[in-house]
């Protein structure tokens, strides 16, 4: 089973090594929470976290 990693800049939820919503390398396995965006634009949630993409992503990443 593949690990995955939350993206610590952007929160992006990933199997990649690298983010590939920001290309950061600075991922972390340890985050908690879960929000699926499907409609960025229209999501409330997606504007508080500045979400400009759908896919999943973490609440908190340590
Ligand atoms: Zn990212």
């Amino acid at each position: 089973m593949m690990v995955e990693r939350a993206c610590r800049r952007c929160h992006y939820i990933t199997e990649e090594k690298v983010c590939p919503n920001c290309k950061s390398t600075d991922l972390s396995e340890d985050f908690s929470g879960l929000v699926i965006i499907f409609d960025p634009k229209n999501s409330a949630i997606a504007k508080v976290m500045k979400i400009e993409k759908k896919g999943r992503y973490a609440i908190k990443v340590r």
